[in-house]
């Protein structure tokens, strides 16, 4: 552990764009107040103006100074989440000892090994009561690579069940599904972020990168420059109104009309002749399928579904052919499109726009999905998804069974067949032949999952709930037992950014005494539980595992290890040993076997809805009646101030103090037609629940529309309103359009 003055270069543990920073172990007496940095902008200068500035939060003596570090991805910026990370560390809420649940129903502290005895007693008697499956694993997009790769090992070795799924599931799922069918792999952004700087065209689906990964927005520049921003949201967003004053377009859909957008676009590409058609005939297949399936969506009858004008639509596809002469035309996507019951067929969508003009894999443009939770992109990589093994194996695949059993020294036999995605996952616990033994690691599905009240009492009907965690969550709280583990800047490791680059994390901290990094609870239990094949505490060690047990994969990390890491070098994977990684993917081939991308026709269910119509998209069954009476389209999202379930910044004094609590975003006209006052209580209420918050007015909401941020708990929670519906092929919930009634309410 570096000493006190040592300096420490690592990464921000929220976001996947894993900003840069050099935390310094300060010796001095403890410090607080205010933040310097940027608090007063969403979008963090670049070097010149933050590179030097610091910033000690808590009142913690052990507690680092941050400071910005130049890197390609943030340029010395940091949002006010990354400056004041540190006060997660040494939180005087900080879990320090194991905890059982007594006699009496609460929460006592008791020794590391009176709980792991417990747990590893209780999951082999519910294994042999039940059976492997009746134990279920569920992890986080924010673990690192070494604990996504030894937690999908734990399950199927220690535990020997298939049910493993983790929260990434609510986040990059359709994104990952469609990209795997469209290019045979899925790497968030498949080229450097900073390729972007000079594209002339960037059309943004779905993503408010000014308040959710503010230092990103630099990389917007070009295009605004350009007048080449096109922002696709119903809201109109901090970044939207980056398009103002000639920087680009801000197109306002119908909530749930972004896949008949998408194939309005790209009518207008086929049919004003913007399509590429020499990189059509040369590196894909399955035009025709798509020119067929696109030709109902002329731009009269897509601007009806959608709302969107004519002019709007045609200069958007305008916009993004004439970037492909001009610099460039790059095609982001986010969880504003991905996050419906049609999300992997609207990112398909997406991508078939962006294969039509040519960008993928072309010099200058791309496709890409923006990854958000800080190692999203890893955390799917190495075997916690329910369907996959290291590497980006499939778990079917019987090739690559065979290749990670001989690494986990176990018969390829052992190796469970693929578990249920997480929704279904969730909703087994506790009911009768499912989970009802459950782990949950750096994960909070008690307010992070759809229809959250259901989950809560499937959480509270098992026979053992066991968490991981750092601070008590509303997860941890409904515990059994509680497992009290390090934090980012405590312990090494690896993450793999939005861009496929693999970054390390580095200890900087001294933990709490009483805490344990994931890596020795799972040993430990392993141990315990008589389990096959080794489980190393040490993080660089099970780094070494992880890259046999990716070689030859998709995501291949063989050729990555700590020392190249440490030496600076830019790791991209596919990184065969041998090699030197892969920046940019898909420059001479695609990942299918013929090196073709596919273009995949796809359609809306109810391609007749519309506005008033009473139903977009599929049928009742899987999406909200919407404008029926008087209900509202209800999205769910993040504020700049919070992360995921708020478990940690709302324990940030100066995040907690700028963002409270929940505010329902919510037109004035929507609200007076209500009787609705600016600041009033209201209740938003549909079958599944009732969320008490105050009302904010904004004009930047569509009438039809209110917005919740997701990061607040109990009758706060937006979670508790949300449907489990989910997408047929990716399990992706619904979670940016539910039919809502809001009222006013006398208290919130
Ligand atoms: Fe951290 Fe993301 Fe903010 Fe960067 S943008 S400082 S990674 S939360």
């Amino acid at each position: 552990m570096p000493g006190a003055g040592a300096r420490t270069d690592t990464h921000c543990p929220y976001c996947a764009l894993q900003c840069a920073m050099t935390l310094t172990v300060g010796t001095g007496p403890a410090t607080s107040g205010a933040a310097p940095g940027p608090s007063t902008s969403n979008v963090s200068p670049g070097p010149a103006t933050h590179a030097a500035a610091t910033h000690a939060a808590t009142t913690h003596a052990a507690t680092p100074e941050i400071a910005s570090r130049d890197f390609p991805t943030n340029r010395g910026g940091l949002c006010r989440k990354g400056w004041t990370s540190a006060a997660l560390l040494g939180h005087p809420e900080r879990l320090t000892s194991p905890l059982i649940r007594n006699e009496n129903g609460e929460l006592s502290p008791a020794s590391w090994d009176t709980a792991l005895d417990l747990v590893a007693a209780r999951l082999k008697a519910t294994r042999e009561q039940h059976g492997p499956d009746a134990v279920g694993v569920f992890g986080g997009g924010g673990l690192t690579n070494e604990k996504a790769y030894q937690l999908g090992k734990f399950a199927r070795v220690a535990l020997g069940t298939s049910r493993i799924d983790y929260n990434g599931r609510f986040c990059m799922a359709s994104a990952a599904a469609a990209g795997n069918r469209a290019f045979g792999v899925d790497r968030g952004l498949p080229f450097p972020m900073e390729d972007l700087d000079s594209a002339h065209t960037i059309l943004l689906l779905g993503s408010n990168v000014a308040e959710t990964m503010p230092p990103f927005v630099q990389h917007l520049q070009g295009a605004r420059n350009s007048g080449g921003l096109v922002v696709v949201d119903p809201r109109r967003t901090a970044t939207a109104d980056f398009t103002a004053d000639g920087a680009g377009l801000h197109l306002q859909p119908v909530p749930a009309t972004d896949l008949p957008l998408l194939l309005g676009l790209a009518h207008i590409v086929i049919h004003e002749g913007l399509a590429d058609k020499e990189y059509l005939a040369s590196r894909t297949s399955g035009y025709a399928g798509v020119v067929r399936s696109v030709a109902p969506w002329w731009p009269e009858h897509t601007s009806r579904i959608t709302g969107v004008p004519v002019t709007l639509l045609r200069e958007t596809a305008r916009l993004l052919a004439a970037g492909t002469r001009n610099g460039g035309t790059y095609i982001l996507s986010g969880r504003g499109v991905e996050q419906h019951v049609d999300g992997t067929d609207t990112a398909t969508a997406a991508i078939n726009l962006a294969l039509l003009l040519g960008l993928p894999g072309s010099a200058h443009s791309g496709y890409g999905t923006l990854t958000g939770q800080g190692n999203g992109q890893g955390g799917r990589e190495h075997g916690q998804k329910a369907d996959q093994l290291p590497g980006y194996r499939k778990i079917t695949d019987p090739a690559a069974r065979a290749h990670v059993a001989r690494v986990w020294g176990i018969p390829e036999a052992a190796i469970p067949g693929p578990g249920l995605p997480a929704v279904e996952l969730l909703a087994s616990l506790g009911q009768p032949g499912g989970v009802r033994a459950f782990l949950v690691h750096g994960a909070n599905p008690a307010v992070s999952a759809p229809d959250s009240a259901r989950v809560a009492a499937g959480l509270r009907a098992l026979d053992l709930l066991v968490v991981c965690d750092f601070f008590l969550s509303e997860t941890a709280a409904l515990a059994d037992v509680v497992l009290p583990v390090l934090q980012w800047a405590e312990e090494d490791g690896t993450v793999t950014n939005l861009e496929g680059r693999v970054l390390r994390r580095r200890a900087a901290v001294s933990p709490p005494s009483g805490a344990r990094s994931e890596l020795w609870i799972m040993a430990e239990l392993a141990r315990r539980l008589g389990s096959p094949g080794t489980f190393s505490p040490d993080p660089e060690q099970v780094f070494t595992e992880l890259r046999a047990a990716s070689a030859g994969g998709l995501a291949d990390y063989s050729g990555i290890d700590y020392p190249l890491l440490d030496s600076g070098e830019a790791a991209y994977w596919p990184f065969p040993a041998g090699s030197t990684g892969t920046p940019r993917l898909f420059r001479e081939r695609f990942a299918h076997p013929d090196g073709r991308a596919v273009l995949v026709p796809v359609s809306p269910a109810s391609a007749g809805s519309g506005p008033g119509s009473g139903l977009l998209g599929h049928d009742a069954g899987t999406r909200d009646p919407l404008f029926a009476g008087a209900t509202l389209a209800l999205a769910t999202g993040r504020l700049l101030e919070h992360y995921q379930t708020g478990a940690q910044t709302r324990r940030v004094p100066e995040l907690a103090a700028a963002r409270p609590n929940a505010r329902l975003l919510i037109h004035p006209a929507t609200a007076a037609a209500r009787g609705i006052a600016d600041g009033g209580p209201v209740a938003v209420a549909n079958m599944r629940g009732e969320v008490r918050c105050t009302a904010e007015f904004s004009t930047a909401m569509r009438l039809d529309t209110v917005f919740l941020p997701f990061h607040f708990p109990g009758l706060q929670s937006a979670n508790l309103v949300t449907s489990s519906a989910t997408d047929p092929v990716s399990g992706m919930p619904e979670f940016k359009t539910s039919a809502v009634t809001v009222a006013p309410v006398s208290a919130p």
